[in-house]
Parts: structure tokens; sequence; C-alpha cells
């Protein structure tokens, strides 16, 4: 069998120890139907006190070891058990079906699995896990199955799993887990954010992981690159992967701190961080991020049972906008509809969701809802420089009726004697390819084009981002989109307006030197890219990119881009 795998990088670091294999006896949900209704109630309610206790210990052992902003996450599962909601539907179906108290469980967590699962946010799809994580500890115990303690690990270890749940993974402790390479999971899986902060090595994806090893293998794997092999014959080149890795570590830290310069001097290019809510901004201002280039609002409507008020939004813009601390927050006006429902609100059924009646589309059809936001983020304008952005902008019409409705909210606002910000910039998500191309003529009405690589790939190629059997054709760097930017860009640029990226691509290290050729003003990224981003740009030259950016527009494939930026990145 070959001893090499490739999964996804999921949290740097090189480690090579013997392998620690977690497989948890599988748990097999009785179908017999209660014979004691009463006893069933009683079973699930000690459950649930049990598993409360057992979070809560949790949560003091991951904010000693991650931090409270990391350690919340158990707060989120302490609600879900605490949503009477939730125990309310488990408890009619034994009582009216007379399921017993493993498979009513079971059965609601399905519901709420595959809900957040069908979700396109990456922060609602990790709820899925959040709320297998919670059932499953519940099942676990009434059935008396055991509940895997990766705390008492005491030596080195990399740990393999079909998964890890956030409540293991803050179980670790880095002394001896060096690493872990699950089959399922990616980069945005809880247990990779973990993991990152831990700073443990993590490769994840694998699929075949759990049945290639064996309790006695060593394992070496890079969570960088997702590379593992399994009983490596040349421990050398891992020894010397783990040094090169130090060393990058200690060079990217200093980035933390510094400016983004190039090489050539120029200091006009800003790295910025993408949040999706309120409580990540300290991990951007902690990796140096400039501002936030792509504030998601969705989570306020999402994580609710109503639509946020104008008061609820407002708060939550202001503590992002106080806390960035004189730096530009970049707000995104609410992106729903497609697959990001809302439990309060029936959308029309679509034939293509994702190319119906959503975000823009939506807003401006429902002004009263919109409103609330408008106010909301107009007056947390008054606390810090704000950006407003439209996500999923079309044509012309629609980004000046939105700005108009902005500026009618903010008229009204100050007819009022209420503050609104000076800084206030009005402008818009590139996502679709018919704003791309049309750039220059809304770059006279924008003052700012945030490209949405992630839908503008996906509407270019028409490849759906979600599917795995159209991956192939999810290519950032076909010349097609790099001719899309150039237009975004260059539109923004004739008029005097600046142009950031807060798709996933604005953060790729292969992505970086061909953005600076194109003449991209802001990145927004993930906090922990912003280091990598700074260095390379360090490295490079506004010349030497811009070259490479010409030379890429002329490529015909995909692969051919890629060999030309190599090429550039070999000799630095
Ligand atoms: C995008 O489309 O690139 C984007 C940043 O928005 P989202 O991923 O939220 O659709
Ligand atoms: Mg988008």
């Amino acid at each position: 069998m070959a001893n090499k795998m490739m999964g996804i990088g999921a949290s740097a670091g090189v480690a090579v120890a013997k392998v620690y294999i977690l497989d948890e006896q599988p748990i097999v949900i009785p179908q017999d139907t209660a014979k004691d209704v009463t006893a069933e109630l009683a079973n699930v309610s000690q459950a649930i006190t049990k598993a409360k206790a057992d979070l809560e210990n949790l949560q003091k052992i991951a904010q000693e070891k991650l931090g409270a902003e990391k350690a919340a996450i158990f707060e989120a599962h302490a609600s879900i058990l605490e949503d009477p909601a939730l125990t309310e539907e488990f408890e009619t179906l034994i009582k009216t079906q007379s399921y017993n108290g493993a498979k009513a469980i079971g059965e609601v967590a399905e519901k709420y699995i595959a809900m957040f699962s069908a979700m396109e946010d990456d922060y609602f799809r990790e709820r899925a896990a959040d709320v297998k994580d919670v059932t499953d500890r519940l099942i676990r115990y009434i059935l008396n199955l055991p509940v895997a303690d990766l705390a008492s690990i005491a030596e080195e270890v990399i740990i393999v799993a079909e998964d890890l749940t956030p409540s293991q993974t803050a179980q670790l402790n880095p002394a001896y887990v060096k690493g872990f390479a699950c089959n399922v999971g990616g980069r945005t899986s809880h247990a990779a954010i973990m993991a990152r902060s831990l700073e443990i090595p993590a490769v994840l994806g694998l699929k075949t992981i759990l049945s290639a090893v064996s309790a006695t293998d060593v394992l070496a794997m890079d969570g960088a690159t997702g590379e593992i092999e399994i009983n490596p014959q040349k421990t050398d080149v891992w020894t010397k992967k783990a040094e090169t890795f130090k060393k990058e570590k200690a060079e990217l830290e200093q980035f933390k701190t510094k400016k983004t310069v190039t090489k050539d001097g120029f200091d006009g290019f800003v790295l910025e961080g993408n949040i999706g809510s309120p409580k990540d901004v300290a991990a951007v201002l902690e990796n140096g991020g400039e501002g936030i280039g792509l504030f998601r609002s969705e989570f306020l409507y999402m994580d609710n049972d109503h639509f946020p008020t104008e008061e609820e939004q407002f708060e939550a813009y202001k503590q992002v906008v106080t806390d960035m601390q004189g730096k530009v927050t970049i707000i995104r006006t609410l992106d729903i509809g497609g697959d990001k429902k809302l439990s309060y609100f029936k959308f029309p059924e679509e034939m293509n969701p994702f190319l119906g009646y959503r975000a823009i589309r939506f807003t401006l059809d429902r002004k009263d809802i919109f409103k609330d936001q408008i106010r909301a983020l107009l007056r947390a304008s008054a606390f810090g420089p704000v950006g407003i952005m439209f996500p999923m902008i079309a044509t012309v019409d629609e980004f000046k009726t939105a700005k108009q409705f902005t500026l009618d909210c903010k008229a009204e606002l100050e007819k009022a004697g209420v503050a609104v910000g000076k800084d206030l910039q009005i402008g818009m998500m590139v996502e679709i390819p018919a704003a791309a191309v049309l750039a220059d003529q809304f770059a006279k009405y924008a003052d700012f084009f945030s490209v949405g690589t992630n839908d503008l790939i996906q509407y270019s190629m028409a490849a759906d981002r979600m599917s795995e059997h159209v991956t192939y054709l999810y290519q950032p760097y076909n010349p097609a989109i790099l001719k899309l930017l150039k237009l975004t860009i260059d539109g923004a640029h004739k008029h005097g307006k600046w142009a950031g990226m807060c798709g996933e691509m604005a953060g790729e290290p292969e992505a970086v030197p061909l953005l600076m050729g194109l003449g991209l003003d802001a990145y927004s990224m993930s906090a922990t890219s912003i280091t990598k981003a700074r260095s390379i740009m360090a490295k490079l030259t506004r010349k030497e990119t811009a070259e490479l950016a010409n030379k890429a527009l002329e490529c015909d494939t995909t692969d051919e881009v890629l060999a030309l930026v190599h090429k550039l990145m070999q000799t630095k």
C-alpha cells in the first residue's frame, strides 16, 4: 500500500510521532419503542445534566489553554442543551410516539444537522458539527458508551481519527499531541480552527487514513501542505521540513507588527481580516490586520429567532467599529437567501435559489428590513471609519437604488440630530460577472469595490462552489477570472476609487503576487493568513508582479498561470 497520502492542510506545522488511533465505538441507536415513557424522559434529563457538567469542565480547560474566545464554543454547546425548543422536541417524540431517548435525540439532531449542513456559509455549516458533538455526547451517556478521554494522553503521538469534535480537540495537550490526521473535515472545521490556536499541526479530509494505519505505525505529517507519510523512510527529509517550518514561523511572527511594504518600498497595499461576528476582531488585530475588509452581517440574522432590530444590530456594529480603534470596518449588508435560510422567514421555493431571490435582491424588495440594518450601520459609523457594501449587485440601477436608499436614511437620521460618520464609504461586492465586466460604469457611483471571488468564480465558470463533482472547474487562476479581476481593478482606478478582494483568493499565497501585479489595493482574508501575505509582498516588487500578471493574462490555462507564479517565487 502506498505510504503517502494527501489531505487538506488545516493547521500548519510538521510532526513525526507514533500513531494514536481514536476509533470510538460507533453509536448504534436502538429502534425499539419506549416501554416506560417516564423512565426514558428521566434518562434524557440525566444525560443532559451530565453533559452540562462536562461542558462546564471543558470550558474551563479550554479557557486556560485556548483563551476565552475559543472557550466560548462550549458556552454555545451548553446553550444548545439549554434550548427549550430542542428538549421539547425530544420529549414530544418520547411522549407521543413512544421513541426511546436515544432515538428521539438522534432524530431531532439529524434534522438540525441536515439544516445547518445545507447552508453555504462555513460558519453555519460548522453549527452542524456543534449539534452533532453535543447530541452524540447525550446519546453515548444514554447508551452507556465510553466518551473518549484524550486529556489523559501522556506520550508523544499523532492522533488518527474519523473526525475530531471541538470538545475532543480542546482536550488535546500540545506537549504530547504532536498533530492529528482525520478522514473528514476541512480548513474551516472547528477542529481546524482550534488546532491553529493550539498550534497543533492538522491534516484533514484524508478519507481513508483510519483504515491505512495501525497502532504500531509512525506517522509524519505536514499540516501546511496536507502531506502524510506512514512509516517514513527518509526521516532527514522530515527533520529538514520541521526546521524550515520553525524558521518560517519565526520569520512570519515579525510580520504581525510590521507595516505592509513591497520590496520596492510601496506601502499602498492594505491587508485586512474577514470576520463573521464581533468576537473575531481580536484575532484580526493580533495578526496585524489593518482593517476589516468583510464583516458578514448574516450571523445577526441567522443566530436569531426574529429579524434583529435596529438597536440590536447597532450594538453589534458599534462594538466592532469601536474595537477596531480607528481602522476601517467594511460591513456587508444582509446576504441571505440561496441556501442561507432563516428559521423565522419563508423564502419562496425556486429551482435555482443561488440565482434567485437573495442578498440585495431581497433587501431592496423588503425595505422595512433593509432600513433597520442601514440605520444601524449609519449610526455605528459615528464611532469610526465604516464602509457599507452591498452583496450580489448585478446592475448599475440596483447599486444606485441601494445607495440612494442609504443616503435617504442618512438624511433622515441627520435631520433627527443623530450622528453619522463623516468617513462613510458606500461600495459594492463584485461577485457577479456582469458587475466585473461593467466595473468602469459602476465605479462612477461606488466608492469602492470588493471582489467576492468565492461567488465570482462559481458564476463565471458555472460551477457550483459546493459541488464536489465540479471542483475541477472551480479555478481561481483561470485566465478568464484574472481578466475579470483586471476589468474590476482598472475600472475602479479609472475613477479614482479603490478595489479590494474579500473572497478566499485574497489570502492564497499563490494569488498574492498576481493580485499585486493587477494592482489590487486591499486584501481581506482570514486573520491567520495576514502575516504570510505580508511576507510575500515584502519579497516582491510591483514591476516584477506587473510583468507576471501581464504574462498570466495571456495564458491559456490555470496550470500555465500557476507555473509562472511558481517560477517567480522560486527565485525568492
Ligand atoms: C464571496 O462570494 O467571495 C464572498 C466573500 O462572500 P460569501 O463567501 O459570503 O458568499
Ligand atoms: Mg458571496
